[in-house]
C-alpha cells in the first residue's frame, strides 16, 4: 500500500511516501526555521507563506526521490490538527487537490497521532501501548488499548515541556528552537540549582512546566541584578534534571497503572538525549518487559513520514474524509474514561 503524506501544522513543509506504514521511500522536509529565528518563534502568518511556497516542490521532490507517480498511490493522507490553522489549510488544500484529481482516498491525520506513529519505523508496534509525548505544543500521556485508538490519561496543565526549553533558552540568549542546545550544555553542567518538580508526589498523571519556567527566569534575572553571572552549563542541566525527573516519574507511574506491551517515547523532545538516557535505565529496572521505543532521532521532530505511518493505520481502519475536511487547530484525543474495554 503507497501513501503520499502531508504535513504542514507548524514550520516544517514536509511530504513523503510510505508504503505499507513502515517504509520510508522519501520523506521531504522543508524547514523554515531561519525565517522565524529573529522573531523568537514562529510568525504564524510567515508559516502559512513559506508552506504555499514549498508544498507543490516538496510534493514534486517526494514522488521523485520515492520514484513513483500519482498512479502508483493508494491514498492521500494529512494532518488536519493540531496546529497553526493558516499552515494546516495548506496541507489539506493540497491534499484534497491531488487526492480529488487523482481520485483517491483521503485519510485525515491526527499530527499527535503521527508523532506516536513514528514508531512504526523501528520496531512492529504491539497493544496495549503506552506514549509519552513531548513536543513543542504538547506533554502528555496516551494509552492505546488497540491500533488507531488514542487517549489521553495524563497531560500539562501549563507550558508544554519543548515550550519551556525554548523560553528558558531564550533568557540564555540562545536561538529558537533551544531544545537540542539546551540538551548539549546540560551534559556539560551540573545540577546545582534545585529546581522545582512540580507535582510529581501528586496522585495524578498530569505535568506543569511554567512554575519551572518561572524559577529558571528569576533565578536569572536576580543575578543579573546584582552583578553576578550564572553559568549557562550548570543552569541547562538544572533545568533539565527537573524536566527529566517530572516526565520519568510520571511515566512510571502510568505504566503501574496501565499494563502495557510497548512504551513510546515521541515528539520533538523525545529527541532529548538526557530524557532518552534516564527513560532507558527506569524501564530496564523497573519494566525489563516493556519494550521501549524511542523513536529515531530524525523522525522526532515534524515530517510527513510518521503523518503517513498513522495514515496508513487511519486507511486500513477506514478511515475517510470528506472534501468539506477542515483544518482543526485545536483537536485533541479524547481522556480515557476508565471504561475501554
Ligand atoms: P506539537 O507537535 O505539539 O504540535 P511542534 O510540532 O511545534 O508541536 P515538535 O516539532 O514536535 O513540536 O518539537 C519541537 C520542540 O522540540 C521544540 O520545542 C524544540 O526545542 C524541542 N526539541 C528538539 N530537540 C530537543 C532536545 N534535544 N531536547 C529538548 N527539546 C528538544
Ligand atoms: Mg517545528
Ligand atoms: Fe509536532
Amino acid at each position: 500500500n503507497l501513501i503520499l503524506a502531508f504535513e504542514s501544522s507548524c514550520d516544517e513543509t514536509s511530504v513523503a511516501v510510505i508504503e505499507d506504514g513502515n517504509k520510508i521511500l522519501s520523506n521531504i522536509i522543508a524547514t523554515q526555521i531561519n525565517s522565524h529565528k529573529r522573531f523568537g518563534g514562529v510568525v504564524p502568518e510567515v508559516a502559512s507563506r513559506h508552506h504555499i511556497e514549498q508544498i507543490t516542490i516538496c510534493t514534486q521532490e517526494a514522488l521523485e526521490e520515492a520514484q513513483v507517480t500519482y498512479d502508483d498511490l493508494n491514498a492521500v493522507a494529512v494532518t488536519y490538527g493540531p496546529g497553526l490553522v493558516g499552515s494546516l489549510l495548506v496541507g489539506v488544500a493540497a491534499a484534497k487537490m491531488i487526492a480529488f484529481a487523482h481520485d483517491l482516498p483521503l485519510v485525515p491525520v491526527n499530527h499527535m497521532a503521527g508523532h506516536i506513529n513514528a514508531a512504526r519505523f523501528v520496531t512492529d508496534m504491539q497493544f496495549p501501548a503506552l506514549a509519552l509525548l513531548v513536543s513543542g505544543g504538547h506533554t502528555e500521556l496516551v494509552y492505546l488499548p488497540r491500533e488507531n485508538e488514542y487517549y489521553i490519561i495524563g497531560e500539562t496543565r501549563d507550558d508544554a515541556a519543548g515550550e519551556a526549553y525554548d523560553k528558558v533558552g531564550r533568557v540564555l540568549g540562545l536561538s529558537y528552537p533551544s531544545g537540542k542546545e539546551i540538551d548539549e550544555l546540560a551534559h556539560q553542567g551540573q545540577d546545582v540549582y534545585d529546581f522545582p518538580r512540580a507535582m510529581i508526589k501528586e496522585d495524578n498523571l498530569d505535568f506543569s512546566f511554567s512554575g519551572l519556567k518561572s524559577a529558571f527566569i528569576n533565578k536569572v534575572h536576580n543575578a543579573n541584578q546584582i552583578g553576578e553571572t550564572l553559568d549557562s552549563k550548570d543552569l541547562a542541566a538544572s533545568f533539565q534534571a527537573s524536566v527529566v525527573e517530572v516526565l520519568v516519574t510520571k511515566t512510571k507511574k502510568a505504566l503501574h497503572e496501565f499494563p502495557v506491551k510497548q512504551l513510546i517515547l515521541a515528539g520533538g523532545v523525545a529527541a532529548n538525549q538526557g530524557l532518552r538516557a534516564a527513560l532507558t535505565t527506569m524501564m530496564a529496572e523497573e519494566f525489563p518487559e516493556i519494550e521501549l521505543v524511542p523513536v529515531p532521532l530524525k523522525l522526532c521532530g515534524d515530517n510527513a513520514a510518521m503523518i503517513g505511518a498513522a495514515g496508513e493505520v487511519a486507511y486500513r481502519n477506514g478511515e475517510r474524509a470528506s472534501w468539506d475536511l477542515n483544518a482543526e487547530p485545536s483537536l485533541e484525543f479524547p481522556w480515557y474514561d476508565g471504561n475501554i474495554s
